[in-house]
């Protein structure tokens, strides 16, 4: 017998769920690309993707993954040999630090560690030491998927502006985005890149540069800059809709793209994403406190105020992070996230770790089917657990 059969859920941090609808709008026979319903309808495209990101500069769509999106905006604003500052606490801090380096750029790497957000004392001092202003950017990622923490981005540009530090603000909001409060403009970050396939509940296939006139007028001196990636002839208003994309369009993509959009923001509202995130969040973290009460069980992240509301990464010891997400796959249809770069000497592949994405296109139902299934799991495999994990989830979205 088997009880995973019946639709299944992939509960991982990106590729996250892509609603029907999305899939539907996709489904459709190759267009004219020259002219016609498509070009009409991408150019509705660009003012959504500015409010999605709460941003009034321009935004370019790549076909490519999250890592395009960093060496895009990397070559933009850099040129080889510049200095730049990477924040990290977890593998994207460290991957986008190691994507500036592999285009021969200047990296020094602030590290802080796994469990907690910048620690903006070390930030000022790193700047500070910076008397030449040799930083030409910080490279900071507002969620790091693999750790599940919420880095407060507002707070680098408060750093950056205390100490008159030109050096441009790029954030990754490759996991944040549609999940948690995002500001551009308000917060003061001068380029951001996104990808498709995780808040925005697209497949994988497309990302996104923003940036801002102070971030463009850097453009004339990054050196790394080739047609393929750059971002003038993709944002500029004249450029025919195919140099929008460098050659042939990602028609269906768009397509698709049209349609969380509108979901996002002209069916649920914004606002109202960000806050059916946060409370499906404090659902997931509710129960992981009742489990931990007894047991090894216990959130990366100690503080709510800092965790991400799009992913929660879950220390279980070794091997149950693993054995667990095996488990709940075969036995009932939840596929859970892998622990990414946790591992200690004990635990090198991160075999004590999993990690519950609540991204997307995730409902109630939804999160307390992968609690339900997690504690199902914990039960077979005899892993100790604290209880009233089910009620104090279910009372969290009673009360929302
Ligand atoms: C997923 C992710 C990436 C990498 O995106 P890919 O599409 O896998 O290349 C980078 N940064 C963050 C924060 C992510 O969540």
């Amino acid at each position: 017998m088997t009880l995973g059969n019946g639709r299944s859920y992939l509960a991982i941090p990106g590729p996250s769920v892509v609603p029907d609808r999305v899939l539907n709008a996709m489904h459709r026979a190759s267009p004219n690309i020259y002219e016609g319903p498509l070009v009409e309808m991408a150019e509705t495209i660009y003012p959504d993707l500015n409010a999605v990101a709460r941003s009034r500069g321009k935004a370019a769509i790549y076909i490519g993954n999250g890592h395009a999106a960093w060496e895009a905006a990397l070559s933009n604003i850099l040129g080889r040999g510049d200095r730049v500052l990477a924040l990290a606490n977890g593998n994207f801090g460290l991957g986008f630090a190691e994507a500036a380096r592999g285009l021969g750029v200047d990296v020094e790497l602030l590290d802080f560690g796994r469990r907690a957000p910048y620690d903006l004392g070390r930030l000022e001092q790193a700047l500070k030491a910076d008397r030449t202003h040799a930083f030409k950017a910080v490279l900071a990622v507002h969620v790091d998927t693999a750790t599940g923490i919420r880095n407060d981005i507002a707070s680098v540009r408060g750093v950056l502006d205390g100490l008159n530090h030109p050096a441009l603000l790029v954030a990754d909001c490759i996991a944040s985005l549609g999940c948690d409060r995002f500001e551009m403009d308000a917060w003061g970050v001068d380029v951001m890149v996104a990808a498709s396939q995780k808040g925005l509940m697209m497949p994988p296939g497309l990302s996104f540069v923003w940036f801002n006139e102070r971030a463009d007028a850097c453009h004339a001196s990054a050196d790394l800059s080739t047609p393929y990636w750059d971002w003038r002839s993709r944002t500029d208003p004249d450029s025919a809709f195919w140099q929008k994309f460098h050659g042939t369009p990602p028609a269906q993509q768009l397509f698709g793209l049209r349609e969380s959009l509108d979901m996002i923001l002209h069916e649920e509202g914004l606002e109202n994403v960000w806050a059916r995130h946060e409370t499906l969040a404090r659902a997931v973290w509710s129960a992981l406190d009742r489990w931990g009460a007894a047991g090894p069980i216990e959130m990366n992240v100690t503080d709510p105020a800092q965790r991400a509301h799009a992913v929660t990464t879950v220390h279980a010891g070794r091997p149950h992070g693993t054995a667990l997400r095996r488990w709940v796959e075969a036995r009932t249809g939840v596929t859970l996230g892998i622990g990414l770069g946790m591992g200690s000497v004990d635990d090198p592949d991160s075999d004590g770790v999993f990690r519950i994405a609540h991204m997307g296109h995730v409902n109630a139902h939804m999160v307390l089917g992968v609690l339900g299934a997690v504690e199902a799991g914990l039960k077979a495999l005899g892993i100790p657990y604290g209880d009233g994990a089910l009620a104090a989830a279910a009372e969290v979205i009673a009360g929302a």
